[in-house]
């Protein structure tokens, strides 16, 4: 018989890796199950400044491998085996893996956001070719060479920074004249050398397709309706994410955008009333604040609520 598990963690970033410190703690054993992108966003940022307790600042992954050990210390395993269908009809909860069938009592989803692409067929042809949406990742590659960066959200602005690194210029491509980053980040942004900005641009095509390379966009001015070419050898999605929830369709109640709606911080609804024993935490149910700490916090909330929730239906 499948043994029955209490508490199984959906994602291995800052909230899944929160609540399994808890719950190790609180002595549920949890197992957390990575996905396709393990240690979540922090595991491909670099300098994390905002993290309280590290006033020099910590690398993600760095920081996310220190939060692995300590609720590994505690007693949290992991299995790496995206999850490709759930049953959340009856308790025990049924967790479809590629390794096979697990069952648990409580479930807490932390399976977080992914980033957004914008959906041309030639960006899609070109991805691992010149396209990428990690530039810690892929910025290695660009050495010398000359790029560009779409968005304008903090993240395209942290991207952007970074490439300057490798790149000899990036070309910083925004959809419309006002920017959503954070004014520090865009400051930053205006007052580097290598970095041209581009407001009112949208990209109509990655050029490079026949040549399975990358060799530039075809761009549009929005306001003058201006067809242009720019050259260059990598474009960088920095455009947001979506949150990891399709498993989920039907299952419990999600936004108009995916992410997970949710009562009193923490508790899954389905049809609007709590789903007893299944809790989100971190950026699946969080399209607001979205922070690593934040994250963390949710984390901490899910794990103590399905602590609450054992404990109930154990007495
Ligand atoms: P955001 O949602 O803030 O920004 C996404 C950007 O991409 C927007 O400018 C948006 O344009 C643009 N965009 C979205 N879809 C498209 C599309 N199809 N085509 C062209 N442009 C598009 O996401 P971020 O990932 O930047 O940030 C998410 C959160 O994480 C924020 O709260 C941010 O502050 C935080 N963050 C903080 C960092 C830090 O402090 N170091 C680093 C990174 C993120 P439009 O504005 O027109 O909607």
């Amino acid at each position: 018989m499948t043994e029955i598990r209490s508490t199984v963690i959906l994602g291995s970033g800052c909230a899944g890796l929160t609540a399994a410190i808890y719950s190790a703690r609180a002595g549920l054993n949890p197992l957390v199950l990575e996905g396709h992108e393990p240690g979540g966003q922090l595991s491909m940022t670099t300098l994390v400044e905002n993290f309280p307790g590290w006033p020099e600042g910590i690398q993600g992954p760095e920081l996310i491998e220190n939060m692995k050990k300590q609720a590994a210390r505690f007693g949290a395993t992991f299995q790496l085996a995206p999850l490709a269908a759930v049953d959340l009809k009856e308790n025990p909860f049924r967790l479809q893996t590629s390794d096979g069938e697990i069952l648990t009592r409580t479930l807490i989803v932390a399976s977080g956001a992914s980033a957004r692409w914008l959906g041309l067929p030639s960006e899609q042809a070109l991805i691992g070719h010149g396209v990428s949406s990690c530039a810690t990742c892929d910025g290695f590659f660009f050495r010398g060479k000359e790029i560009a960066v779409v968005g304008g959200g903090d993240s395209a602005m942290e991207e952007a920074l970074f490439l300057t690194r490798f790149a000899s210029k990036v070309t910083l491509l925004h959809r419309r004249e006002g920017f959503r980053a954070s004014k520090i980040m865009l400051d930053r942004v205006q007052a580097h050398p290598q970095i041209v900005l581009r407001p009112n641009t949208i990209i109509e095509e990655v050029l490079g397709v026949d040549e399975k390379e990358v060799c530039g966009l075809r761009l549009r001015d929005v306001a003058t309706g201006e067809v242009t070419t720019l050259n260059i050898s990598g474009l960088f999605l920095g455009i947001g994410h979506e949150p990891n929830t399709k498993v989920f369709a039907g299952q419990i109640d999600l936004d108009g955008d995916g992410y997970i709606r949710t009562s009193g911080n923490v508790l899954v609804t389905k049809e609007g009333v709590p789903l007893a024993g299944v809790f989100a935490c971190g950026d699946v149910q969080d399209r607001r604040y979205r922070q690593a700490i934040t994250a963390a916090g949710s984390g901490c909330m899910a794990a103590l609520e399905a602590e609450k929730f054992l404990d109930e239906h154990e007495h």
